[in-house]
């Protein structure tokens, strides 16, 4: 049977890591398998709908390059995707019916007030909560009639037979064993016929013939009423997979503590969406060997559900920096300037280094306009930006960095660093060895190493530190950076002795 896997988030808000990771492993399983993966939209609970979730949900795993072969926004064979307008066109009734008839189901016509009561009562008496039978679970026919002619809306709940275990294969964690006594008779319909989760999901797994449910381990819980539930239909269960929780790298549970939680943040961020997907791939999971920048070929090539880990799968921002950076060095000069520009161009971009924070400040204000400036800088000069960017390229992490990093080159009179400053222009020979940069001006990598070299020599410096420090300083304001000497070059003598002036001037 060929593989058939689907993502099925509910439309409740953003795109968040976990869910980005489950739809990853779920696309990478079923290319790797030669099989199918659909989108399914879990919209049954309509009090926490959200109407712009689903496209940011589209758009964002468009963006990091993970694409359906079947979906709400695509079509197939299992039209429609959407739950609520799969109850539209009748597909659950009749199933949740046939469970009715054969036992495995009962209609609960407990009041809102009723089951509260039920839970202060089982609180109170330090009780599982949930609904474990209830008026209704043994109800007589005659009860049952009765409260329909009455007009009492009702439910439908799962009977969970008592006293038995049920056992659940996981793919990653094994045979695990649950006591239906534990399980109360969950909700499968509600009083407005709309299924809840537990039934529409599962249906349509079997429905939609997926062959193995992967998704977080929060599921876990559940698995054994969904498992239960596919026994109950006579239906044959999928492989159960459920992907171990994600932590940072303290061991916490993630949050925005350990980075942004919005998938769409590392775009705005600046990550390359295959840096963040082979970041991503890695947590939870491993290749057998200690691969870690892989391409997506490799990585659809060598995934593989036995590299899938049952503890939590640690979140570590650095590596997702080192990967990224990693990624920026892999580019053409061309290619790493069409990525800039689209980003520095997206309107998303701005509004994310824009937005204020909760007491109303913006946490980082100096970054948009270094960006938007590049924006500018790349409509000048294009040789002397593109060579600017080459630079740069072998330092930097993500996009965004290169606001700061390229800004001396692009600026009149870079902002200078007042430690710095003070400890290397203030040295006695600092005027002299500007005077002389100034009077011997050149334009080539070449001309600036003899240039300065000899220099130390001449003037009896052991040690090359007190003659590229200050220089460096006064020509980019800081004491990092590229190579000293091809800045130096590609600045040329006009801005060379303009900055040295400027220093020396301001001695
Ligand atoms: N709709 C569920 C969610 O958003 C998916 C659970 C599942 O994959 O079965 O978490």
């Amino acid at each position: 049977m060929s593989v058939r896997v689907r993502f099925a988030p509910s439309p409740t808000g953003l795109l968040h890591v976990g869910a980005l990771r489950t739809a990853l492993f779920v696309q990478l399983f079923a290319r790797n398998q030669g099989g199918k993966l659909f989108l399914r939209i879990e919209d049954t609970d309509r009090s926490r709908y959200n109407p712009a979730s689903e496209q940011e949900f589209i758009e964002t795993l468009n963006w990091v390059g993970i694409t359906f072969d079947e979906g709400p926004h695509v079509g197939g064979p299992h039209s429609p995707y959407r739950q609520s307008e799969r109850k539209e066109a009748g597909i659950y009734a009749p199933l949740a019916q046939q469970l009715v008839d054969a036992g495995h189901a009962y209609p609960a016509f407990d009041t809102a007030d009723e089951l509260t009561e039920m839970r202060e009562i089982q609180q109170i008496n330090k009780q599982p909560t949930g609904y474990f039978g209830g008026k209704w679970r043994d109800a007589t026919p005659d009860m049952v009639e009765a409260a329909k002619a009455e007009g009492k809306p009702y439910v439908l709940r799962q009977r969970v037979p008592r006293g038995i275990k049920i056992t659940v294969e996981d793919a990653i964690r094994g045979r695990i064993e649950f006591e239906s006594d534990t399980l109360d008779d969950s909700v499968l319909i509600k009083t407005d016929g709309m299924p809840t989760y537990h039934f529409a999901s599962m249906v349509d797994d079997h429905l939609m013939e997926t062959t193995h449910i992967m998704r977080g381990e929060e599921w876990v819980s559940s698995s054994p009423k969904h498992a239960l539930l596919f026994d109950q239909f006579g239906w044959p269960r999928p492989t159960f997979i459920h992907l171990p929780v994600i932590v940072g790298s303290d061991g916490k549970k993630l949050s925005k503590r350990h980075g942004a939680t919005r998938v769409l943040d590392y775009m705005a961020q600046g990550y390359h969406p295959h840096a963040l997907k082979n970041f991503v791939a890695l947590i939870g999971w491993a290749p057998g060997d200690d691969r870690e920048s892989m391409t997506e070929a490799e990585l659809i090539a060598a995934f593989d559900l036995r590299g899938l880990q049952p503890s939590p799968g640690k979140f570590d921002l650095e590596k997702l920096r080192w990967l990224n950076g990693h990624q920026i060095r892999q580019m053409t000069i061309d290619e790493l300037l069409e990525n800039l520009l689209r980003y520095v161009n997206d309107p998303y971009v701005k509004s994310y280094w824009n937005a204020p924070d909760s007491d109303g400040d913006i946490p980082n204000p100096e970054v948009w306009p270094r960006l938007e400036r590049l924006a500018g800088a790349a409509a000048g000069d294009i040789e002397y930006f593109k060579a600017a960017l080459a630079l740069e390229q072998e330092r930097v992490q993500t996009l965004a960095d290169f606001g700061e990093a390229l800004e001396f080159f692009l600026v009149e009179q870079p902002a200078m660093d007042e430690k710095a400053v003070k400890k290397w222009l203030t040295q006695p020979h600092v005027p002299a060895l500007f005077e002389h940069i100034i009077a011997n001006p050149g334009s080539t990598t070449e001309h600036y190493d003899a240039l300065l070299r000899a220099y130390g020599e001449a003037n009896g410096f052991e040690k090359l530190g007190p003659i590229v420090h200050p220089t460096r300083v006064a020509l980019t304001g800081k004491t990092f950076g590229p190579g000293l000497f091809e800045l130096m070059a590609l600045l040329g003598p006009a801005r060379v002795e303009a900055r040295l002036r400027r220093a020396l001037a301001a001695d």
